[in-house]
C-alpha cells in the first residue's frame, strides 16, 4: 500500500527505523536525502520531498546524508555495523586477547562513547558484558572438551582471578565449573542448577503452564515436564523445582552426550543470562520501582528453540491466547509424534512442517494466510536458506533485518522472536496490547499509548527493554502463588 506524504512525514519525525528503505526523505534546503531513521534535525514539511529510491533522489539533484548513509542502506551495506560485527566476532573467538573494555575500544578505532553506543544499539549489551559472555563460553567449551585444570581454563579464557571466574560461572550457569565439567561424562542424565537469589519461580511456572491442555509440556505442582529436542533427537525433560535449585533429568533415545545441550536449554528456560538485578536498579533510578515490585527476580523465559518461537510468533498473530494455543496443539499433533510412553509430543521439526500443504492446515482452523506463512517459513529453514542456529550469533540489527524479510513476520513478531528465543535484551514487541496496557497503568495514562508514545515511554528502559516488556506483561496480572512460601 502506498503511503501518503503525511504518513511518511510522521514516520520521518519519529525517526522510525522500521520504515528505512520504504521511502527516502529529500531536504530541499540542504540538498541532501536521508533514511526515515535519520537523527539529524527535522526540517519543516514544506522543505521536504519524498522519494521511493536513492536513485530518484539523486536524479533530483540531492546528495546522500553523511549521518545516516541512505545509499549504504539501500545496497545492504553498512560499514559501521560491519566494523562492530567483525570486532565482536574477534572478541568471541579470542576473548583472552582483550584484557578489558579499554582494549576493545582501542581495537575498534572509535571513541569510547561511540563504542558503547554501537554495542548497545547493535548487540543490546555493553562491551564488558559481551566480553564476559565470550570468556564464559570459551571456558565452558574448554571444560567439556579438555582435561585442563580449572585454574588454567579460567586463565586461558582471560579471567584474572579464580574467584571472579567461579562467581560469574555460577551466576550464568547455576553450576560450579567442576560440576559443569561432569556433564560431558557419557550417560549423564541428571544434574542440578542453582537458582539465582530472589528468583521469581512462581512467575516462571505460571508462564510454563499457560496452556493447560498443551501436548508438549505440563506443570504439576513444582514439577515441569516437556517434550523437547536435544541435539535434534526427541527427549523428555523433567525439572523438579526446589526453593533454591532445580533438579534436571532427561530421557533421550540414542547414545549419550546430550547433557550439555540439556543444560543450555534449561539455562535458557530459566533466563539465567538476563541481568534482572541491573534492571531493578534501573527502575529505581527512574523512580519506577512499582514496575518490578513483588517480582524483582523476574526473567523472560526463553522458548525451547528458535523454531518454536518462529511458529508461535506466526500462529499467535491477531488471535487470542486460547485460540493460539489450540492452533499450536493441532499443528504439533499433525506434524510430530508422541515420545514413547510419556504422553508428550516432541516439538515438530522444520522439515515436518515444511512437508505440509496449506490444505492440511485449513481444516484445523488455520487461515489460508497463516498456513501459507508458517509452511513457507519452515521451508526456508529446512532448505537451509534461513539458519536459525546462526541468528543468535548475529548482531541484533542483522538478526532483525533477516527476520523482517520473512513473509508473515512484522515488527511485533520479529521483536518477539528476538527477545524470547535469541536472548536480545533490548527489544519491544511494538503493537503488543499487553505492553500498551501495562504502560497505560504504569504511567496512569488516560488512553493506551500509540506506537510513537510507546517508543518514547520505553526508551528510558534501554538496554533492558526486553525485561521491561516482561514486567509490563505481568503488571496487570494477579501475583502468582509461590509454591514454597510457608
Ligand atoms: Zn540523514
Amino acid at each position: 500500500m502506498r503511503m501518503t506524504d503525511a504518513q511518511m512525514y510522521d514516520r520521518f519525525l519519529a525517526s522510525d527505523a522500521s520504515y528505512n528503505g520504504r521511502f527516502f526523505t529529500g531536504v530541499l534546503t540542504t540538498g541532501i536525502y536521508c533514511l526515515p531513521s535519520c537523527k539529524a534535525r527535522k526540517p519543516k514539511p514544506e522543505n521536504i520531498r519524498f522519494f521511493p529510491t536513492c536513485e530518484a533522489a539523486r536524479e533530483f539533484g540531492l546528495r546522500p546524508c553523511l549521518k545516516c548513509h541512505p545509499d549504504d542502506f539501500e545496497r545492504g551495506a553498512d560499514p559501521v555495523l560491519e566494523t562492530i560485527e567483525t570486532l565482536v566476532s574477534e572478541i568471541r573467538a579470542t576473548p583472552q586477547n582483550f584484557s578489558d573494555t579499554r582494549a576493545i575500544v582501542r581495537r575498534s578505532g572509535f571513541g569510547t562513547t561511540r563504542v558503547f553506543e554501537l554495542f548497545r544499539q547493535h548487540f543490546h549489551t555493553t562491551p564488558a558484558d559481551l566480553l564476559l559472555q565470550a570468556r564464559l563460553n570459551a571456558a565452558k567449551n574448554a571444560l567439556l572438551a579438555t582435561a585442563a585444570p580449572i585454574l588454567a581454563v579460567a586463565q586461558d579464557a582471560g579471567f584474572e582471578s579464580q574467584s571472579s571466574f567461579h562467581e560469574h560461572f555460577r551466576q550464568f550457569t547455576g553450576m560450579t565449573p567442576a560440576a559443569y565439567r561432569k556433564l560431558a561424562e557419557p550417560g549423564t542424565r541428571r544434574f542440578e542448577i542453582a537458582l539465582p537469589k530472589n528468583y521469581s519461580l512462581a512467575h516462571l511456572l505460571r508462564t510454563l503452564a499457560r496452556d493447560p491442555h498443551s501436548v508438549t509440556e505440563k506443570v504439576d505442582g513444582s514439577t515441569y515436564t516437556a517434550g523437547v529436542r536435544l541435539n535434534d533427537r526427541p527427549a523428555v525433560l523433567t525439572l523438579r523445582f526446589g526453593p533454591q535449585a532445580v533438579e534436571v533429568r532427561f530421557t533421550c533415545a540414542g547414545p549419550g552426550g546430550s547433557a550439555p545441550a540439556a543444560h543450555a536449554l534449561v539455562a535458557n528456560i530459566l533466563g539465567l543470562a538476563q541481568d534482572a538485578p541491573a534492571f531493578v536498579r534501573l527502575t529505581r533510578r527512574l523512580g519506577l520501582s512499582r514496575l518490578v515490585a513483588g517480582r524483582e527476580g523476574l526473567r523472560l523465559p526463553q522458548t525451547h528453540s528458535v523454531f518454536d518461537a518462529l511458529t508461535w510468533a506466526i500462529i499467535g498473530q491477531q488471535i487470542n491466547l486460547p485460540f493460539a494455543c489450540l492452533l499450536r496443539r493441532r499443528l504439533i499433533e499433525r506434524a510430530s509424534a508422541p515420545i514413547s510412553d510419556s504422553g508428550l509430543h516432541a516439538p515438530p521439526t522444520p522439515e515436518a512442517v515444511a512437508a505440509l500443504d496449506p490444505a492440511d492446515l485449513l481444516p484445523l482452523q488455520f487461515s489460508r494466510r497463516k498456513a501459507g506463512c508458517l509452511i513457507d517459513a519452515a521451508r526456508l529453514v529446512s532448505e537451509g536458506k534461513l539458519d536459525l542456529a546462526q541468528l543468535a550469533a548475529l548482531s541484533a540489527t542483522r538478526a532483525e533485518r533477516t527476520l523482517l524479510c520473512i513473509r508473515g513476520l512484522g515488527p511485533w513478531s520479529v521483536n518477539y522472536i528476538m527477545m524470547r528465543a535469541l536472548g536480545f535484551g533490548d527489544c519491544v514487541p511494538y503493537g503488543d496490547t499487553g505492553v500498551t496496557s501495562g504502560l497505560k497503568a504504569l504511567f496512569k495514562l488516560d488512553i493506551r499509548p500509540d506506537a510513537d508514545a510507546t517508543r518514547r515511554l520505553m526508551e528510558p528502559f534501554s538496554p533492558h527493554r526486553s525485561l521491561a516488556t516482561a514486567h509490563l506483561w505481568q503488571l496487570l496480572q494477579p501475583q502468582p502463588i509461590n509454591p514454597f512460601k510457608t
